[in-house]
């Protein structure tokens, strides 16, 4: 019999962990007699009662695997340590705060019959507040303009991947992940479903603004180079501007009037912090790309498990 997984990234969702497991079973219930399931639960360093919730229902259901990390590393991260862990021939990856409804899954599993080695879901709409709905907007369609592969706009982990996807994406041993853009990259039969992301069940996003930008800046260093691109083709615009510049400074010179040199005066200032911030913006730049070349130098472990709860160990 042939086995489904679910990966569940948890921080801090102690309030949704019992309806997130009854809705579950309510889903999976009506595939067991078709495929095995197991549900591997990450907890990423919650410094609520997760664990306990989450220990309180492996007690009852070996069939939920409890992965405990030895503190906070992020959701992808806990994401990893999911697909690392889950046996299943298909893994169906899912937030743990039921804004990705899990009746969903079977429509998922339905796709995935048909042959789909990877079936994401893509919003449709989306029940966030206004400032996540716009920078999320925002977000998605940079990325589509200069990410160099193509990575489905408005959706996020929410996907079901076959076994030899998941073995394929171990192979990709980069540290600062962005799993959507790997499974894209590893291609396989592709195909999406939409949906219309639910309201959290309970809680607020765990997504504060820091690590909204880390996200997206892997994203976007991890599939573009535009940025670092982008920084030579404004050195080559300042440098033809400047050359333009040349025939005021001589006329100028031919002109010594008082009035026309005070103005200048004030353009040179003016182009000296031009230059300045767009040198300093770059070096940012720059930093940023330095920054992950210098942590995937370092090769830290995504991840530390400290304790995983599972049959037989
Ligand atoms: N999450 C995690 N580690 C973190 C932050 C979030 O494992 O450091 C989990 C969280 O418990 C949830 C999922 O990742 O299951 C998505 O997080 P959240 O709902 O806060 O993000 P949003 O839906 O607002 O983007
Ligand atoms: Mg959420």
């Amino acid at each position: 019999m042939k086995k489904i997984s679910f990966v569940l990234p948890i921080y801090n969702e102690e309030q949704n962990i019992p309806e997130l497991y009854k809705r579950l079973i309510k889903v999976t219930k009506q595939i067991v007699d078709k495929y095995k399931v197991e549900f591997v639960a990450i907890n990423d360093g919650s410094i609520d009662k997760s664990l306990d919730e989450l220990l309180k229902i492996h007690y009852k259901d070996e069939r939920l695997i409890v992965v405990n990390f030895s503190r906070n590393f992020g959701q992808q991260a806990a994401i990893t340590a999911g697909l690392d862990i889950a046996s299943g021939d298909a893994v169906i990856i899912m937030d743990a705060d039921l804004q990705d409804p899990p009746e969903l899954s079977l429509d998922l599993i339905k796709k995935w019959e048909e042959g789909f080695d990877v079936v994401y879901a893509q919003r449709r709409t989306r029940k966030d507040n206004i400032f996540k709905k716009i920078t999320a907007y925002i977000f998605y369609r940079l990325l589509d303009s200069i990410a160099e592969i193509k990575i489905p706009k408005d959706t996020g982990d929410f996907r079901l991947i076959d076994r030899r996807v998941v073995e394929a994406l171990k192979n990709y041993k980069e540290k600062n992940r962005y799993i959507r853009g790997l499974v894209s990259l590893v291609g396989f039969k592709q195909t999406c479903i939409l949906f219309d992301r639910q309201e959290r069940f309970s809680g607020t996003t765990h997504y504060n603004f820091k690590k909204m930008i880390k996200l997206a800046t892997d994203a976007v260093v991890n599939f573009s180079n535009f940025p670092i691109q982008l920084i030579s083709k404004i050195g080559l615009v300042l440098f033809f501007l400047s050359i333009l510049w040349l025939p005021v400074m001589m006329y100028i010179d031919l002109y010594p009037q008082n009035t026309v040199l005070s103005n200048v005066l004030e353009a040179i200032v003016l182009l000296i912090t031009l230059i300045g911030s767009i040198i300093l913006i770059s070096l940012g730049i720059i930093g940023i790309y330095v920054i992950r070349i210098h942590s995937e130098v370092l090769a830290r472990p995504i991840y530390i498990i400290s304790s995983i709860y599972k049959k037989n160990d």
